[in-house]
């Protein structure tokens, strides 16, 4: 499950550029924020207003100097909690893999699947299901923990458990079709390709994800929140204005119901051609400002005008290929020493699932810090052309010091590498108040 988890939070980190959030959920959000969250409505100081005298490092300590200590302290324990999560996920789920294979739960349910039918497919889909569930079983806890427990403890929750719940089990019935279907086809074309199998299966997972792209804004999201389109033209209007002038042909802008699960503010691209839409949820809508909002829309019309659902899926592929090479090798080294203690009969038995994602999530452990840089540089880009789209560097510090509700503000140069998948927001603060010396009359 855990495994699994982190598997699909790199696929999603793609679909969603930019957005923790979009799977988050609807009550109406509560009345009073809590005292931890940032202000509401951030004006700009005094230093970072226009003058002759006007200095970026100045106008950036001042922006940072409005969040109030309680609401930096909330989220910094919040976000490097998110570090140690990564460790805590990796670990759960490499023991729940272990006690799978090492106690021969995995071989058992192979067993019993080949009961069911000898026909392959099935008989792997009829595994993947008992996979899937027992797997969803054993990581509950850290599951409710994570995503439950801690987000109601830091203020960013607003679903009660039986909704939340409600959620989990959509998402596994999502992870029986989809998760089904793209183990019947690897695990085929592991049975007929031999010892190039890994290079096929990698352009087959590649394709599999530009599906999910594709498919995942029209038939997927619909599923947790409902989008809407916006109609208030005050707010749509400058949007499609700036749609227009770069060259973008959207008629429509989407909200959607992200308050239903989370106070957390956000926008994004998702989708492949005629698919591809930009969204913003409710939460900003509600809390930012109108120079916020478009700010925040110029950074995802980067996204679009820049390519980059396209570039992502290139540079995702290229991390598919070397994750499918070192996962053929490491196979049939671990396989060479325990299969047989753990009764697997090869790399084409179904048995060997536990130690596939064992083997998957070591792989994206140790790369976690590359693709966040994969993603981070993107995001820079969207914020730069944001700026030059919108030319709104005070709304821009204000949505970064909104996002910074989850995120750290201020980290160090290696914590920033290692862990952040958007640039921190005290960068963020200073490319708009770079952006703003440079290109604004003072
Ligand atoms: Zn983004």
């Amino acid at each position: 499950m855990i495994n699994r988890l982190r598997v699909a939070s790199v696929t999603l980190a793609l679909l969603c550029l930019g957005v923790p959030g979009v799977f988050a959920q609807s009550t109406p959000a509560p009345a009073a924020l809590p005292l931890t969250a940032m202000p509401s409505a951030i004006s700009v100081p005094p230093a970072a207003q226009a003058s002759p005298n006007f200095n970026a490092e100045a106008a950036t300590d001042a922006y940072l100097a409005e969040i109030p200590a309680t609401a930096r302290e909330r989220s910094d324990a919040y976000f490097e909690g998110g570090y140690w999560l990564i460790l805590w996920d990796f670990l759960y789920g490499a023991v729940i893999a272990i006690v799978l294979l090492t106690f021969r739960w995995s071989a058992r349910m192979r067993d019993w699947s080949e009961r069911v039918t000898r026909f392959k497919p099935i008989h792997t889909f009829v595994y993947w299901v008992q996979y899937l569930l027992i797997t969803t079983i054993l990581g509950f806890p850290l599951a409710v923990y994570e995503g439950f427990t801690r987000e109601w403890k830091y203020g960013l929750a607003t679903q009660t458990f039986g909704p939340w719940m409600n959620d989990q089990f959509k998402g596994m019935l999502i992870g029986v079709v989809m998760g089904g279907i793209i183990t019947v086809v690897l695990f085929g074309v592991v049975r007929r390709l031999g010892r190039s199998w890994w290079i096929w299966a990698a352009l087959v997972s590649i394709a599999f994800f530009a599906l999910t792209a594709l498919i995942t804004p029209v038939y997927i999201i619909p599923i947790f929140n409902k989008s809407t389109k916006l109609q208030d033209p005050k707010i749509t209007e400058p949007i499609l204005q700036m749609a227009r002038a770069n060259g973008i042909s959207v008629k429509d802008v989407y909200q959607i119901d992200a308050s239903k699960q989370s106070t957390r503010m956000s926008a994004n691209v998702s989708g492949l051609g005629s698919t591809m839409r930009i969204t913003l949820n409710d939460n900003l809508l509600r809390r930012g400002s109108p120079e916020e909002i478009q700010s925040v829309m110029g950074h995802e019309m980067g996204h679009y005008v820049l390519h980059h659902v396209y570039h992502g899926i290139i540079f995702f592929g290229i991390m598919f290929v070397i994750g499918f090479a070192f996962l053929a090798w490491s196979l049939d080294w671990s396989l060479a020493r325990w299969g047989e203690k753990w009764q697997i009969q090869g790399i084409g038995d179904t048995a060997v699932l536990p130690l596939v994602f064992l083997l998957v999530s070591t792989f994206l452990f140790i790369t976690t810090p590359i693709f966040n840089t994969i993603i981070r540089t993107q995001e820079h880009e969207a914020d730069m052309y944001g700026l030059n789209a919108s030319r709104q560097p005070d709304g821009f510090a204000q949505a970064a010091i909104h996002l910074g509700e989850y995120r750290k503000m201020s980290p160090g140069p290696v914590e920033e590498w290692l862990f952040f998948d958007h640039p921190s927001g005290r960068g963020r603060i200073h490319d708009a108040m770079q952006w703003k010396a440079e290109n604004q009359k003072q």
